[in-house]
């Protein structure tokens, strides 16, 4: 359907693709100039439901919507999936142009890492644990770069996915502490039928992979079932979310914490967590990495 919504509407001047600092400000400043506010989605592309989801709420609550797609660098490890992460752009666009997205920040290495660059962003303590501790660096690249985008598009609000839960705690933190002025939503995460939470990345799995994938859903639904029971210990919190990944052959169990989203201090396995808490899981299908989370009690703010 998008695809065929781009065949007819492309090429009508609806949406700009803007790949230079000074045409993104000069068109961003216009807008701020007229008293429009600017809703700003950064993304990877491969865009999916998850990210549709987060340009309906901008379209909803901003007079602009702006997207940016760039896939960073920065963020990805030397042995990850930097080289084949998916980059369908013609789609990626087709996809911007039917939801009505008025710009996209499409820019090219040479003005996000241009040579002689030095400057980065790395959000202390917040970016330590979990992510932080298995990807070192993960959370530079992505505060830097996000940075960077929020300096191009200076929106009054940007939005992130709850799916990746670490980030949006880390973005919050950073755009507090640089008085960046702009508000950060959180927004909640996409899933498949069956739980699995959208992502680019779900395109690797094999057909096995993608039956089992969702027991990281249900052991996340386990442990809040339990949570709403009473059940406070985060070590059987912990115990309820990884039994549906251990009992599957085709996943590999990275981590599952419980954890503070006010701060990210890990609660030991004989701790009871507080009465807000965000339960993360991580996990292997093959060389695919599947990151989770659910905020316990389900109605709490990430932010
Ligand atoms: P990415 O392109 O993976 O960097 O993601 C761009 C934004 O989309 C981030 O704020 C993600 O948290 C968000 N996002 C990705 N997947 C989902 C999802 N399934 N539901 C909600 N937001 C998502």
């Amino acid at each position: 359907m998008l695809r065929a919504a781009r065949a007819s509407a492309w090429g009508n001047g609806m949406l700009k693709v803007l790949r230079e600092p000074d045409e993104m400000h000069a068109a961003v400043d216009a807008w701020r100039g007229a008293g429009r506010t600017i809703g700003f989605v950064p993304t990877m592309g491969a865009l999916h439901e998850g990210h549709f989801a987060l340009i309906e709420r901008a379209r909803t609550e901003c007079d602009i919507t702006v997207v940016s797609i760039y896939v960073n660098p920065l963020q990805f490890g030397p042995s990850e999936d930097f080289a084949r992460y998916p980059r369908p752009i013609e789609a990626d666009l087709a996809a911007c142009e039917s939801l009505g997205v008025d710009l996209v920040l499409h820019p090219p290495e040479a003005v996000m890492n241009p040579p002689g660059y030095a400057t980065f962003v790395n959000v202390e303590r917040l970016s330590v644990p979990l992510e932080g501790e298995r990807r070192p660096d993960h959370f530079r690249g992505v505060a830097t770069i996000v940075t960077k985008l929020l300096n191009l598009a200076r929106p009054h609000r940007a939005y992130f996915g709850q799916k990746d839960a670490q980030q949006a705690i880390i973005v919050g933190r950073l755009v507090a502490d640089l008085n960046v002025g702009t508000e950060v939503v959180c927004c909640p995460t996409i899933r498949a039928a069956d739980g699995l939470a959208k992502s680019s990345r779900n395109v690797y799995l094999d057909a096995d992979q993608r039956r089992q994938a969702p027991a990281l859903y249900r052991g996340l639904q386990e442990a809040l079932a339990r949570f709403e029971a009473g059940e406070r210990r985060a070590g059987n919190l912990r115990d309820a979310a990884r039994a549906p990944i251990e009992a599957s052959a085709a996943l590999r169990l990275d981590y599952v914490a419980a954890v503070d989203p006010a701060d990210m201090t890990v609660w030991p396995d004989d701790a009871e967590v507080g009465n807000r808490a965000l339960l993360a899981v991580a996990a292997y299908a093959g060389a695919t990495r599947l990151i989770d989370n659910q905020m316990l009690p389900a109605d709490a703010p990430l932010l």
